[in-house]
C-alpha cells in the first residue's frame, strides 16, 4: 500500500522500498505518474501517452511489467472494467468501491453506496457464503453530453 509522509508529502522512495520493489527510473516514473494524475484510473496505454508527452523513453512492455510488479506487490490495484479495459490506480486504502463506465467518453467514475454491499452481503449468505470481496462495474451513457 502506498503511504504519506507526516508531512502529508508523497514519498515514491519509500514506497517502493517497502514493497520491496528496487528503486529504478521506470518504477519511479510510473508511481509519479499515478500520484500526480487528475484521472485516479489509468490504463497501461495512458500511462504510456503520459510517459511519452514526458519524453521517458520506456517501452510499453515496461509499462506493462512496471504496472504487474506494482499490483502483485500492492502498491496499485487492478481492476477489470469490461472485456478489454483494465485501469490501475493507487492502493492508497480507500473504501471499497464500484466503477461507472462512461459508454460514450471511456471515462471512469467511482461510486461507494453501502446499500449494495449490504445487499450483497445478503445474497451471499443466502447462497451459503460469506462476502469477502466484489467487483461492481456499471456503464452508462452521460445525461448531459460533455463532448
Ligand atoms: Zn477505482
Amino acid at each position: 500500500m502506498v503511504t504519506k509522509r507526516d508531512d502529508g508529502i508523497a514519498d515514491p522512495h519509500q514506497d517502493l522500498r517497502n514493497s520491496g520493489l528496487k528503486i529504478t527510473l521506470p518504477r519511479l516514473k510510473v508511481l509519479d505518474i499515478f500520484r500526480n494524475s487528475e484521472q485516479r484510473h489509468l490504463a497501461a496505454e495512458d500511462v504510456y501517452r503520459i510517459l511519452i508527452t514526458e519524453h521517458s523513453e520506456f517501452g510499453l512492455a515496461t509499462v506493462y511489467r512496471v504496472l504487474a510488479q506494482f499490483e502483485q506487490t500492492g502498491l496499485l490495484k487492478k481492476s477489470q472494467l469490461g472485456n478489454n479495459k483494465a485501469v490501475y490506480e493507487l492502493n492508497d486504502g480507500e473504501e471499497h468501491h464500484g466503477h461507472l463506465v462512461s459508454t460514450s467518453t471511456g471515462e471512469v467514475r467511482e461510486f461507494y453506496d453501502l446499500g449494495i454491499e449490504e445487499r450483497l452481503k445478503v445474497i451471499v449468505r443466502e447462497l451459503g457464503y460469506e462476502l469477502t470481496d466484489y467487483d461492481i462495474t456499471a456503464y452508462g451513457t452521460p445525461l448531459v453530453d460533455k463532448r
